[in-house]
């Protein structure tokens, strides 16, 4: 390429480009805003100068152990201020924070430890005895770290130290180191290996912080705002809102258990003004106990993702009071990527229309270059709400690739785009609609049909609190839908078999209408999604 007059030598210097990471959000508040509330605990409040004095401690003591870049520091907490610290002590000392789900299973948490070689591992005493298993059956055996908290059960400690004295010897005026290269890795999450062992998703501190720009951006997060940690912090570094909370000077409130009776009280006490969640987080606030169950105050708003929201669950949120956003994203986009924008006129629509536009996927969220639906051939499908193909993304906010499985990375971005197994279709004004994960869309009679479709129908019965639709194998169909139905609380006595079909004809293509049903609690993962594979295997059987 021919030189232009502005190939003169202007390179990048110090003093022109610094590594995007999130640790630069937390030192800029610490500096704007010190006196500010960052961390709410139940009595306990950090400001922000005490929260970055505390993650500066931190980051010491990991460094005086020989924590430095690349080295794994994995997290077993629920949502408290030392899970939200690990989020910028860690990658301060040029660590990978593995922030793991705590309701997995000892022998998954083991395979954890060992996979990502984790030097330090935190435990929170509740979850000691599942550490404690898990160590026993791991081959690495890492450094470990007590959490104490006097709001949880107390359990015998696994660790050598506990966190508050391990912080008590790290040094408060350390320096805060950014890393050399944006592209170093900042986080390590695994997906939830419902095929398999779990996979290693390797995050970047340039895409950490783009994301949480991102989510900041699509939420409307101001230093007014005050977050409530209902989203676990281990799902996707909380979405990355563990940083956009501190990148706008905001407040979190943690939480250790997502429970309505908390909830609901501390929304008034704390003045929350946002809070993220799966769809059956809104579920269980929607069919709290009347006693428990509040209308708001004020506006508060509600950012959900993970699973599909049924339109009747957005509804019955907004009667409450809520305002609700909704996202679409995994683990391998640092969690959301789309999001339902509001377009003028939405806000004046009914509570039904509103809750039909906001119930789609939406469009590439503020950092995100591009997501579409592609056929297999790799061509993007018409925006005609019919032709589904599966969801493609590419941009900044793309995970480096899966840690030590070579193959899975590069079959996740074949073609230059990110491959998310969701099978969508595209409507015309450009919003993206999820029917189905490609391994849940249920094939009957060589028809495809969609279990969010069916599902969506099951949600509108008046005495349906949940539903799940899985494939129920068939000798003359092949498949036919089979819907798990729980009733709402007090309905379970009146509520049959064929009440769910005849409403399902009302609403539905006839080969859409399941040809099963079954009455019973949903099997749930810890972030919230039904558990389909269980499901179909109670099919099968
Ligand atoms: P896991 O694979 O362990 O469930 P993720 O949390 O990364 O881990 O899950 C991502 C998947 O969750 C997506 O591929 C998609 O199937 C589903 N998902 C996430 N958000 C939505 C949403 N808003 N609507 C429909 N499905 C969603």
């Amino acid at each position: 390429m021919p030189n232009t007059i502005f190939d003169i030598g202007l390179d990048r210097n110090a003093a022109n480009f610094v590594p995007l990471s999130p640790i630069s959000f937390l030192v800029r508040s610490a500096r704007v805003w010190p006196e500010r509330t960052a961390v709410v605990h139940g009595p306990r409040r950090f400001t922000y100068a005490a929260m970055l004095e505390r993650c500066r401690r931190f980051a010491s003591a990991l460094a005086a152990r020989g924590i430095g870049r690349g080295d794994t520091v994995a997290v077993l907490a629920p949502n408290t201020p030392a899970m939200l610290e690990a989020h910028y002590a860690i990658p301060m000392t040029g660590g990978v924070i593995c922030a793991i789900n705590t309701r997995l299973d000892a022998a998954t948490v083991a395979f954890i430890l060992d996979h990502s070689e984790a030097r330090v591992f935190l435990v929170d005493q509740e979850l000691a005895p599942l550490a404690a298993t898990a160590l026993a059956m791991a081959r690495n055996k890492p450094f470990v770290i007590d959490i104490a908290d006097d709001a949880a059960p107390s359990n015998v400690p696994v660790g050598a130290i506990e966190y508050e004295a391990f912080l008590a010897a790290g040094d408060p005026a350390h320096t805060v180191r950014l890393p050399d290269d944006e592209w170093d890795a900042i986080s390590l999450g695994y997906t939830s290996g419902t095929t398999g062992d779990p996979k290693g998703v390797v995050c970047h501190h340039r895409g950490a912080h783009l994301n949480a720009v991102a989510n900041v951006l699509g939420f409307g997060i101001t230093a007014e705002s005050v977050y409530l940690w209902t989203l676990p912090m281990f799902h996707c570094n909380g979405w990355t809102y563990t940083w956009g909370i501190t990148l706008a000077g905001g407040t979190h409130v943690c939480l250790r258990r997502v429970d309505p009776a908390l909830i609901f009280p501390l929304i008034e006490q704390e003045g929350v003004t946002h809070m993220c969640g799966a769809p059956v987080v809104m579920t269980m606030l929607i069919h709290a106990p009347a006693g428990v169950r509040r209308g708001l105050s004020r506006n508060v708003k509600i950012a959900t993702g993970g699973a599909a929201p049924p339109t009747a669950v957005i509804a019955g949120m907004e009667a409450l009071g809520f305002e609700v956003t909704h996202l679409y994203g995994l683990t391998e986009v640092y969690g959301p990527a789309t999001f339902c924008a509001w377009q003028p006129g939405v806000a004046e629509m009914s509570v039904e229309d509103r809750a039909r536009f906001t119930s789609r996927q939406g469009v590439p969220s503020h950092m995100l270059e591009d997501a579409t639906v592609m056929t297999p051939e790799m061509r993007r499908v018409p925006a005609d709400t019919a032709t589904m193909g599966e969801l493609m993304l590419r941009g900044n906010t793309v995970m480096k690739g899966y840690l030590k499985n070579p193959t899975a990375t590069e079959k996740a971005f074949a073609g230059g785009w990110f491959h998310t197994g969701d099978l969508g279709v595209i409507h015309p004004d450009s919003y993206i609609e999820i029917r189905d994960r490609s391994k849940d869309i249920i094939i009957s009679g060589g028809e495809n049909i969609s279990s969010l479709e069916v599902e969506e129908v099951l949600f509108r019965h008046p005495d349906i609190m949940e539903a799940a639709v899985v494939a129920h194998p068939d000798k003359h169909w092949g498949e036919v839908p089979h819907a798990f139905v729980t009733p709402k609380p007090g309905r379970e006595a009146s509520l049959s078999a064929d009440d769910v079909i005849a409403f399902c004809r009302q609403h539905l293509a006839r080969y859409k209408v399941p040809k099963h049903v079954t009455f019973g609690p949903l099997p749930k993962t810890s972030t919230g999604k039904i558990q389909k594979f269980e499901l179909r295997r109670r099919t099968a059987g």
